[in-house]
Order: C-alpha cells, then sequence, then structure tokens
C-alpha cells in the first residue's frame, strides 16, 4: 500500500515540473493534498425537462442545433454566437457570449447538451458551456473546482480522477473507527469520492459533513498533541501549597466562591502543583470574579514559599487590586507591595521596597509596567498573573518571565473570546473559564435611545442620582486627534455642570491628563465627591465602583461591540439595579444590529459570537494577526457546533491512557507525527 500522505502528484501522468508547479500554488504537493482539494460547490447538469425550468435557473438543456451558428463580432474581444436549439417542437434561441470557438463544435442537424440560464419569457438561452459531447458517461451533478491561471478546474478535475481511480485503495482512515460509528461518518475513502463525484447533492452533503469534521478533528488533535509534546519537554515550578491553609482562606472570604470559580481554582491550583510550566488563560466576563481567584493562586504560592507578582495595565487597577489583596490576606500574615510609578518615585522608599523584594521579605507584588522597567529582582517568584492580557505586548510579558525561573504562568482576560476563536487560537494555552456570575447579580438593563431623546436620558440620570447613586457619561473619541477627542468629552462635560450643577458635581477623565491628575479625579468619583463622571474610554478596563449605576455612551454606534460590552461591564457591580443608555443614531445596518444585540443580551460570550458574525473573524483581530487557521472546508462561525464536538473528541482521544497503545489510533498518531514534522521544518 503506497502513502499518499507523502507520494508526490508528479507520479501522476501528465504531471510534468510545470504542472506540479502551478498545482504546487494551489497548496497541492502529494496525492493526499490533491484528493482533499475538494470543489468549492456543484453544478447539477442534468437535461431538465423545458417544461420543469424556472426562469433565470442554471440548467443543462438537450436538443437539436436547427440553425447555422453565426458569430457576430463587437470591440476588440468581444462576440456574439447565436442559433436555434429545437427542443421538441419549442425553439429556444442561444446565445454565447466571447466563445465565438465554439461555433466549430455546432453542427447544423446534430445533438447537443447546453448549459446556461434561461429565460422563460423570451425562450431564450444564455449559454455558459457545452456539456460533454458523450451523453453516456456523463455525471448529472457535478463539482466546480478553483482554479488559478497556470492550471484550468478542468485539469484539475481529470487529475483527482486520476488520483481517485489508482490510489482510491490506499486511502487509510485516519479517524478512529469508534469515532467514526459514534458521529456516523462515513469512512474516509467514501468521504473522499463523495466529495468529488457525488450523484446527487444529498451525497455531497452527508461527504461534506465528514470532510468538516475530518478538518477540524485532525487540526484540533494537532493542536493537543503538540501541546502534550511541549509540556512533556517544559520543566517549572513545582508549588507545593499548603491545602490545609489555602482551604482556610477561601473559608475567610466575605463570599461564597461560584462553582464555576471553585472549578477554576482547581485547574489551576492542580496545575501549579505539577513540577510542569504552567500556561493557563483564564477568562471570564466582566464582573465573573476573576480578582479572587488570582488571589487564592497567589495565595496558594505563598504558602508554599513563593512570591507571586501581579501586573495590571493602569495604576489605578494596580492600586484597586493591591488594596484589596491587602485586605483579605493581611490577616493570614501576608506582605502586599505595591509597585506603580508612583510607589517608586521617592528613592530611599524605592531602595527600602526593592530590597525588601529582593531578600523575600514581601510574599506578593502587585503593580504597573514599573515592575518590568525597574530594577526589581525577585527572591524566589514562582507566579506571574498577568491582569487584562490584551493589554500588554508580548515582549513585556516575556520580560517580566525572565525575572523569574520559569514561573507559573496566568493570564486573565474579560474580553469575552468567543469559543470559536478560543478553540482555533489559544490550542497553546490551556483556558480556564468563568462562565457563570456571582448569585444575586441583578442584571444591567440596557436601553437604546436616539439623540431627539436626550430629556428622557437626562431624566433616568436625574432619579438614579437622586437616589444616591453615581454616572458615568462616555463620549467617543471622534477622530484620532487628540485635540477633537478632547473638545468632545469637554463640551459634554459643561453641558452635564449645567445641567446637573450645583445639586450634582461633575467631573472630567481623559487621555491627555497626567496619571496624577487622572487618579485624583477617579479617587474623587471613588470616594463619592463626584457624582457624575465625564470620560472617554479610559475607565474602560477593570474599573471597579459599586455604587455606580448608570452608564451613559454617547454615540454608541461608533464603538465595537467588545468595547460596549466593557463599558457596560463599570455598572453592576453592586446590590442595586444599574442602567447602561446607549444614545445612537446608527447610520448603517450593522450600528443598528449592535445596539439591538447590547438591548438583548448582557452574555459576553454571545456579544462576542454575534461580533464575531457581524464582522467577520478576519476583522475581529485583523487578519494577520489572528493565526486563524484558514479551512478548506469547514468554517468556524458556521460549523461551530462541528467545531466543538470535534475538540472535544480530539481532547478526549489524545489524552486518554491508551492513547499510543491503543491499535485503532495508529494511524492517527502516524499522521499527527508527520504534520508535526513538517510544520517544524518549515
Ligand atoms: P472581574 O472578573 O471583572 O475582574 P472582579 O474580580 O472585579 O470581576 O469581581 C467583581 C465584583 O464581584 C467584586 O466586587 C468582587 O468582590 C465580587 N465577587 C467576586 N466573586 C464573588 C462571589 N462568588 N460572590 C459574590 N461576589 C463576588
Ligand atoms: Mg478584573
Amino acid at each position: 500500500m503506497v502513502d499518499i500522505l507523502t507520494t508526490p502528484v508528479t507520479e501522476l501522468k501528465g504531471v510534468g515540473p510545470r504542472k506540479a508547479s502551478a498545482l504546487n500554488k494551489l497548496g497541492i504537493n502529494t496525492i493526499n493534498d490533491l484528493l482533499t482539494y475538494f470543489p468549492f460547490r456543484y453544478e447539477d447538469v442534468g437535461v431538465k425537462d423545458l417544461t420543469a425550468v424556472q426562469d433565470h435557473q442554471k440548467v443543462a438543456l438537450k436538443g437539436i442545433v436547427a440553425t447555422d451558428p453565426t458569430v457576430i463580432r463587437f470591440g476588440r474581444y468581444k462576440s456574439r454566437l447565436n442559433f436555434n436549439l429545437l427542443i421538441d417542437h419549442n425553439v429556444v434561441r442561444v446565445t454565447f457570449f466571447n466563445q465565438p470557438y465554439l461555433s466549430k463544435k455546432l453542427q447544423r442537424g446534430e445533438e447537443v447538451i447546453l448549459y446556461g440560464t434561461y429565460d422563460v419569457a423570451r425562450q431564450s438561452l444564455s449559454g455558459i458551456k457545452i456539456i460533454a459531447e458523450d451523453t453516456s458517461q456523463r455525471n448529472d451533478f457535478t463539482g466546480v473546482y478553483n482554479s488559478s491561471k497556470e492550471i484550468k478546474a478542468g485539469t484539475i478535475k481529470k487529475l483527482v480522477h486520476q488520483a481517485y481511480e489508482n490510489y482510491h485503495e490506499s486511502i487509510r482512515d485516519i479517524i478512529p473507527g469508534s469515532l467514526r460509528r459514534k458521529f456516523r461518518l462515513l469512512s474516509r475513502e467514501q468521504m473522499i469520492k463523495g466529495m468529488h463525484f457525488p450523484v446527487n447533492a444529498e451525497e455531497a452533503t452527508q461527504a461534506r459533513r465528514t470532510a468538516i469534521f475530518e478538518e477540524f478533528f485532525l487540526f484540533q488533535a494537532g493542536l493537543q498533541e503538540l501541546r502534550k509534546l511541549r509540556r512533556q519537554e517544559q520543566q517549572g515550578v513545582k508549588i507545593d501549597y499548603d491545602n490545609k491553609k489555602l482551604r482556610e482562606f477561601i473559608q475567610q472570604i466575605p463570599f461564597e466562591l461560584t462553582k464555576a470559580q471553585k472549578r477554576v481554582v482547581n485547574e489551576i491550583c492542580s496545575d501549579m502543583h505539577r513540577p510542569i510550566h504552567m500556561n493557563r488563560l483564564l477568562q471570564g466576563d466582566v464582573g465573573s470574579g476573576k480578582t479572587i481567584v488570582a488571589t487564592i493562586a497567589m495565595y496558594a504560592a505563598v504558602t508554599a514559599g513563593w512570591q507571586s507578582v501581579l501586573m495590571a495595565p493602569t495604576e489605578i487597577l494596580a492600586e484597586q487590586h493591591a488594596d484589596k489583596l491587602a485586605t483579605l490576606l493581611s490577616p493570614m500574615g501576608v506582605n502586599v507591595a505595591l509597585v506603580t510609578g508612583n510607589t517608586v518615585r521617592n528613592p530611599r522608599l524605592r531602595r527600602e521596597l526593592l530590597t525588601h523584594i529582593e531578600h523575600g521579605d514581601v510574599d506578593i507584588i502587585i503593580g504597573t509596567q514599573a515592575l518590568i522597567q525597574e530594577r526589581v529582582h525577585f527572591a524566589q517568584l514562582g507566579l506571574v498573573i498577568i491582569d487584562e492580557q490584551h493589554r500588554f505586548g508580548v515582549e513585556q510579558r516575556q520580560t517580566l518571565l525572565a525575572k523569574g525561573g520559569n514561573p507559573d504562568v496566568l493570564t486573565m482576560t474579560a474580553t469575552p473570546i468567543p469559543r470559536t476563536l478560543a478553540i482555533t487560537t489559544y490550542g497553546e494555552m490551556d483556558l480556564s473559564v468563568i462562565d457563570e456570575l456571582p448569585a444575586g447579580r441583578k442584571q444591567v438593563q440596557t436601553v437604546w435611545y436616539n439623540k431627539k431623546q436626550v430629556g428622557q436620558v437626562r431624566s433616568l440620570l436625574r432619579e438614579q442620582l437622586d437616589q444616591g447613586a453615581q454616572a458615568y457619561v462616555i463620549s467617543p473619541l471622534i477622530e484620532k486627534s487628540a485635540v477633537i477627542d478632547l473638545k468632545n468629552a469637554e463640551e459634554v462635560y459643561q453641558n452635564l455642570k449645567d445641567h446637573f450643577e450645583p445639586r450634582y458635581s461633575v467631573g472630567l477623565l481623559h487621555g491627555n491628563m497626567t496619571n496624577d491628575e487622572k487618579n485624583q479625579v477617579m479617587q474623587a468619583f471613588k470616594a463619592g465627591e463626584l457624582a457624575i463622571l465625564a470620560s472617554t474610554t479610559v475607565i474602560e478596563v477593570g474599573v471597579d465602583v459599586p455604587n455606580a449605576t448608570v452608564m451613559v455612551i454617547l454615540d454608541a454606534d461608533r464603538f465595537g461591540l467588545a468595547q460596549l460590552h466593557q463599558l457596560r461591564g463599570r455598572v453592576g457591580r453592586g446590590d442595586q439595579q444599574s442602567y447602561c443608555v446607549l444614545v445612537a443614531d446608527p447610520k448603517n445596518d450593522f450600528g443598528k444590529k449592535r445596539m439591538e444585540t447590547m438591548v438583548a443580551t448582557t452574555n459576553g460570550f454571545v456579544i462576542a459570537q454575534k461580533d464575531l458574525e457581524l464582522r467577520g473573524q478576519g476583522d475581529l483581530l485583523g487578519k494577520k494577526q489572528s493565526g486563524l487557521p484558514s479551512f478548506k472546508v469547514g468554517d468556524p462561525v458556521t460549523n461551530l457546533n462541528i467545531l466543538q464536538v470535534a475538540q472535544q473528541a480530539a481532547h478526549d482521544i489524545i489524552n486518554a491512557d491508551d492513547y499510543t497503545t491503543n491499535n485503532e489510533n495508529r494511524v492517527l498518531i502516524e499522521y499527527l507525527h508527520q504534520q508535526i514534522d513538517n510544520g517544524s521544518r518549515a
């Protein structure tokens, strides 16, 4: 039995260097590549009865050439070929544009089958092609292949045929039999045959289901296998934490952890306990309670004598984290230190702080980028946690990691990654998901007003302020230019002052302020000295002011769904009913759909999925950056269900105890290792 995975296409008759190179450009190097180069659509070229044809349907018609074909040329390259076709007693006028050479194939009095678009009223056929003259050997239902300038679709079709004829007995099943039976998949040979040479649409659809499954499954299995191999190589720290102390600490937390929080704590702790390197992504919607999970993980490391570090993207956030952690952990005898641009300004304090860290007097260090810039040395760094990971570049993270031996890493993000993307792009990280919000949380009520309804917005604001709550009013960055951005936010600020002061004081926050100024305003808002905060999107990430219950977003259609969701996440953090007010007159359907989505759901994952559908998957992260693999048959968005099932199946097989010993997996393992070898050579 030959191995079609390694047999080059040049083994086929008629494939010399030139055709081989044309095929290579289409990604076809081996027989297997060719056999999985599937048609992108199918044509039904079965001859139809004239009375059954619908207007503008593409059909094959059989008839007798009743008049001599005439060719009329116009312009330099344009022409029109005309003749009458006699079908029973009906005369159909046939026109072919720009294919004058066809006239040679058309003899008056002969029977032909033509494929084209039929116009019922005019009783005419706009011809596309003449179908095979030999009517006995034809398949009515036929695939259409993507081609290139260098190789015609017809040639590809013939080569596929030849490859199938010569090698179909060598097509081995890669997907293990038990899995095929479980998901009622076709054998690989049946699938390939059905994709290329289906008898009808139904058979093509059947084959396609198996093809998509196979594609997703093999991709996922490849990722999982790779991760397993890497993991075996990567030694990491073993954090032998004190389970008893950890449990005591968890009991002291003023609330009960959600089921999801408990699950991810277990996942993280068991990773830390193993002597392998942890590289885990903790994903949870805004307000799902990631901070407490991070706190537990850091405390676990401390009980084993390791230091932990938490890096946040802004000073406001770092301070907020430090406050919370110190409150929770000081009673446990844990030392928490804050390292930000602010705290290291005083040279004496700075030296002292850094010395404490280096000597291991400090257990938990929380900070901003200053952690990287400053000459911070750790005594024994065991765990690194990165909050809001998308705010940091890869290098910043690497620099931080280099400060420890090979510390375990937990990355946290509130950006809900649609499952599709998480599955296809985060293959190298282990994923922990907090998929529920703490109980008793009231859903934020979202309303959408147009700009004329500003009166309603103001009365909602006033009503909430009268009850002692606080509010954010966000205006968008109109242009990239900071000047215009400022002007817009300042106008809004003035306007709010005019309407609400002196009864309620209004503050202003924007990106052009210094860190000190920003902090002052933020502190005033937190302390309740400001009732309304007019702001640009600088408050987008992480800020936690539970008394704020209204989020007004002006020109909301200028924001993407992910950002709107982030902004909305700033309210609804206490036990008061909260509101998100979108003010927008969207100019197009997409803007409208975004508003409707926000009103319809508060579920970040649903929103992220919707975002994906509205923008197209390539756009979400920028096509180049996204690292999304391009699939040949499957579409991760429309075939999400198959993707999920295939991922689970791949995970189960690769991680089964008998994975390597089970004879059923032999071909799969061979296949995967071949792919991995190819990948590492490329
Ligand atoms: P995020 O995931 O957005 O970072 P936080 O960690 O800031 O969320 O948590 C949001 C709020 O919910 C905080 O005030 C936190 O104390 C609270 N919280 C977290 N977990 C729970 C829980 N299990 N029950 C009740 N409140 C919780
Ligand atoms: Mg957070």
